[in-house]
């Protein structure tokens, strides 16, 4: 158990006081994934720093030609935002899916996206949403693409106290499906999970982007069936594509799949969405 909890309300706040705690500090938002670390014996930090409240964080808000998604917004906030139903209704779509309600109003996107887990729902729609990432450590920005600096599970590229306060989603006026195929119909793990964003002009796919779960060590865009279907008459394409989305992965075969299922699954997921366009 950690000895203490800092619990903070504002940014300015967080960075007057943070250098001064242990070094074996670690951020705390709703606890989903870090409070079952702590049982299973991998968390050994001795404070935790609690940024659910702070107001940054919280925030979903316009930003001119983009939205501004805090990194504290609970999962259960996602499905009816007005801002996020219309910007983002990948995000939306993905909460239906996701655990159960109680999990929902305690979890957040910004831990879903630290955890960089290759099944995680809110990562999943985020990649598909081509959507960046604000980086604060001590009140300095930095913004990056969503995927560039996950590099596993549990691996992101983070500098010490580094923060994530939120993501970036240009306001697109994009359609967007979200697949996921678990164990049972709900409250599972994803054995493999599909989101595709698009505009149909005239019958034809445009400005594609396709991301995947757990199919590989992290989640991932399929660049390559995106290219292919630009342009393209959904129905027409849809052999070709789902022959290309195939090559594109290696999944592994693990406890809660085989690799050759998950290609299956994937494929038949990318047939589903172009026949529902
Ligand atoms: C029963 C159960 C079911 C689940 N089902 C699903 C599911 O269906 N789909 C799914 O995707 N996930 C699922 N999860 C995983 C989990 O709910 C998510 O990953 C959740 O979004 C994590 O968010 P959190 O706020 O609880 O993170 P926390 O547990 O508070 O933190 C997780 C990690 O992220 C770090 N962190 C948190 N916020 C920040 C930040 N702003 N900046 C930097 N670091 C930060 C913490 O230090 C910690 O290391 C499930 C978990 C449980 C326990």
């Amino acid at each position: 158990m950690p000895e203490y909890i800092e619990k903070y309300y504002t940014l300015k706040d967080l960075w007057k006081s943070v250098k001064k705690l242990p070094s074996d500090r670690k951020y705390l938002a709703g606890g989903t994934d870090l409070v079952i670390s702590l049982s299973c014996g991998n968390d050994k930090s001795s404070v935790w720093l609690d940024i659910s409240d702070i107001d940054r964080l919280k925030e979903i808000k316009e930003d001119g030609k983009n939205i501004f998604i805090g990194a504290a917004v609970k999962i259960s906030e996602l499905e009816s935002n007005p801002l996020i139903k219309k910007w983002a209704s990948a995000l939306s779509e993905c909460v239906k899916y996701y655990a159960s309600p109680s999990i929902r109003n305690t979890a957040t996107l910004g831990g879903n996206y630290a955890n960089a887990s290759p099944c995680a729902d809110g990562v999943l729609a985020l990649a598909a949403l081509r959507a960046k990432v604000m980086l604060n450590l001590y009140d300095k920005r930095r913004v990056v693409d969503i995927l560039s600096i996950v590099k596993g599970p549990k691996k992101i590229d983070l500098k010490k106290d580094e923060l994530i306060e939120g993501f970036i989603v240009s306001k697109e006026e994009r359609k967007s499906i979200f697949m996921k195929m678990m164990h049972r119909k709900r409250f599972g793990i994803a054995k493999a999970g599909l989101c595709m964003c698009y505009k149909l002009e005239k019958g034809k796919l445009r400005d594609v982007s396709i991301s995947l779960s757990s199919v590989a060590p992290s989640v991932v865009r399929a660049k390559k069936t995106e290219e292919y279907l630009e342009g393209k008459n959904p129905s027409k394409a849809q052999t070709k594509a789902c022959q290309l989305i195939r090559e594109e992965i290696s999944p592994l075969t693990d406890i809660r799949s085989t690799s050759d299922y998950r290609m299956r699954i994937v494929s038949v997921f990318l047939s589903r969405a172009l026949c529902s366009i």
